[in-house]
């Protein structure tokens, strides 16, 4: 155990004397604090910087402030209240785990650790950090800057995505933990880690760990936490077809609910190897009169890269939405897209291809 790993009561003064200066206290879900306003800012925060959240925070709170209205609103609703903060799969949970709250809790928010940590798109540390800043309950957080702060101040060798490494923070988080003041304390921890001891350029000198940092010491602050083993990610490639009537509508198709951008609407998507023409002529009903490929498009994922080649599209005889040519495409998978219509989210790359096409058109 390192010299700092001692002195957990001396660890968590430090902390809190720091954060009665200098800690975040008037966040908006720090007022009128309850564990539903928490728990929404901690699922926007779990990708996402405090900066880029507080106006989508407020934003939905004052679409759906109370824990019953997001579970009766309709999953576009709150999509369309997510769209441009992304990973739309936590809008996708934080819906469902609205219902599971109103059907099994009686649309109160539960305040037991394991009632909360079944809920979908809730964790470990996303739990703990619920119950401890709403509701000052004693549980230990290990969100990606607490694991930085933590990583740097012992010395924690590795990736903190392999379990040993993220087991060993987790015993420092749960012993330095104090049991009085949590929601400060792992307040102050989260941001430490935010403000100063960042990832690429650590302000030491202001940091109230520095006297215990393993890391400060040997001046090899940067060697912590361990990076991810690098893999090249995959690149898969889709053609995207931008289609509009005489009234300069676009067609949209529903996503499947699963899968990348599940539920969305986004462009009408063909295999690289098929042919747009033969392909609008067969699933579409219409010919087209003429086609213009646009340049390519990457958006990268997690786990690969989409290489989007969008295909600008005529059609032959396209009058509108009524027209009997594109009879085919009228159903709840279909969508004729004015600009301005409100639809929900739309998945980025989509958004910024519809902002060409409008250009392109003035
Ligand atoms: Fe991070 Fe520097 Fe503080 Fe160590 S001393 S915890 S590296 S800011």
């Amino acid at each position: 155990m390192s010299k700092a790993a001692l002195k957990a009561p001396s660890f968590s003064r430090s902390v809190l004397t720091w954060f009665d200066t200098h800690g975040r206290k008037h966040l908006p879900w720090q007022q009128d604090r309850s564990p539903y306003r928490v728990w929404v800012s901690e699922i926007m925060l779990q990708q996402t910087q405090v900066a880029t959240v507080i106006p989508y925070f407020e934003a939905f709170m004052a679409r759906f402030p109370q824990l019953h209205d997001l579970a009766d609103a309709p999953l576009d609703d709150v999509l369309a209240r997510w769209s441009g903060l992304g990973y739309y799969a936590r809008a996708r949970n934080l819906h469902k785990a609205a219902q599971m709250v109103r059907d099994q809790h009686d649309g109160i928010f539960p305040t037991n650790f394991a009632d909360v940590l079944v809920l979908p798109g809730i964790g470990r540390s996303t739990a703990g950090a619920i119950l401890s800043l709403a509701l000052n309950q004693h549980h230990a957080i290990l969100d990606g800057n607490v694991k930085r702060v933590l990583a740097r101040v012992f010395a924690v060798d590795g990736w903190p995505g392999k379990t040993l490494v993220a087991e060993l923070l987790w015993q420092h988080s749960e012993r330095l933990t104090p049991k009085k003041r949590v929601a400060d304390f792992n307040q102050a921890m989260m941001d430490l880690g935010a403000g100063i001891c960042t990832r690429s350029r650590p302000q030491c000198g202001l940091c109230p760990l520095q006297r215990n940092c393993v890391a400060f010491s040997e001046q090899r602050q940067t060697d912590y936490p361990g990076k991810k083993p690098k893999k090249t990610i995959p690149v898969r490639e889709t053609q995207m077809l931008l289609l509009s009537n005489a009234n300069s509508e676009v067609l949209l198709q529903r996503r499947p609910p699963t899968g990348i951008w599940g539920g969305l609407l986004s462009l009408p998507e063909i295999s690289m190897d098929d042919d747009v023409s033969g392909w609008c002529e067969k699933h579409l009903g219409f010919a087209v009169e003429e086609q213009t490929c646009w340049p390519v498009v990457r958006h990268t994922f997690s786990h690969f890269h989409l290489d989007i080649s969008p295909v600008l599209i005529s059609p032959a005889n396209a009058t509108g939405s009524n027209s009997h040519t594109m009879s085919v495409m009228e159903g709840p998978e279909w969508v004729w897209y004015k600009g301005c219509a409100d639809i929900g989210g739309l998945p980025a790359p989509v958004a910024r291809l519809l902002a060409k096409m409008r250009e392109a058109s003035v």
